[in-house]
């Protein structure tokens, strides 16, 4: 009887580990799915919102979105900083020297809507130029969301930048596209910001790429 019932006992308890170690095994096993499809639904709603690069005939909406997510840092991306990236598939022939890009930002919000226009009658830019172009208008996102100080020492570097310490012509213009300009050759052409300016090189690399380099 004592050995019937300490078998039984012992079956018991057998059972009940099994039980146990299989829920916990199965919530273990269901972990990673459930994280998974928790930070999917955080992407969701912080998503920048690709659209009418489909007429471009240059990018795709999925390829805007993969060139950018495969370049530039997540934190640079966030859908409630940028709402949107537009392609304009239209060709203003009155506006002078048709803007390749325009990052309208509210300086309240540091939110900005992306626009990206078509550059002739006939046809858009070039694949390089469309790419850089993205780049660049994040990049003044980028900085109204950079913070007071980092703001100002960017002001102090680009107003002390030598006759040829800038990335291009257009840079030149005033920090903010110095700024916008030098973001794009830091991620698309280091080697050339590093050799015209190490000091907004460094600048960038510390204070807003948290220390990814590119192309190194
Ligand atoms: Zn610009």
């Amino acid at each position: 009887m004592d050995q019937y019932r300490r078998w039984k006992d012992i079956e018991q308890s057998q059972i009940t580990s099994v039980e146990t170690t299989d829920l916990e095994g199965r919530l273990q096993e269901a972990a990673p799915a459930r994280d998974q499809l928790e930070t999917a639904a955080r992407d969701q709603e912080n998503q920048i919102d690709v659209k009418g690069f489909e007429g471009s005939g240059v990018m795709r909406n999925e390829e805007v979105s993969h060139y950018l997510a495969d370049n530039l840092p997540a934190n640079h991306l966030r859908g409630d900083r940028i709402t949107r990236i537009q392609y304009a598939d239209r060709f203003d022939g009155d506006h002078e020297g048709n803007t390749l890009g325009v990052c309208r930002t509210n300086p309240a919000t540091g939110v900005s809507d992306i626009q990206i226009n078509r550059q002739t009658p006939e046809g858009s830019m070039d694949r390089h130029m469309m790419e850089h172009t993205l780049v660049h208008e994040v990049g003044h996102n980028v900085f109204y969301n950079m913070g007071e100080h980092n703001i100002s020492t960017w002001e102090q570097i680009s107003a002390n930048s030598a006759p040829d310490g800038y990335v291009s012509n257009y840079a030149r213009t005033n920090m903010h596209e110095d700024f916008a300009e030098s973001y794009a050759a830091y991620v698309r052409d280091p080697a050339l910001l590093q050799e015209v300016n190490p000091q907004k090189y460094a600048f960038l690399k510390q204070s807003v790429f948290g220390g990814r380099e590119y192309g190194y």
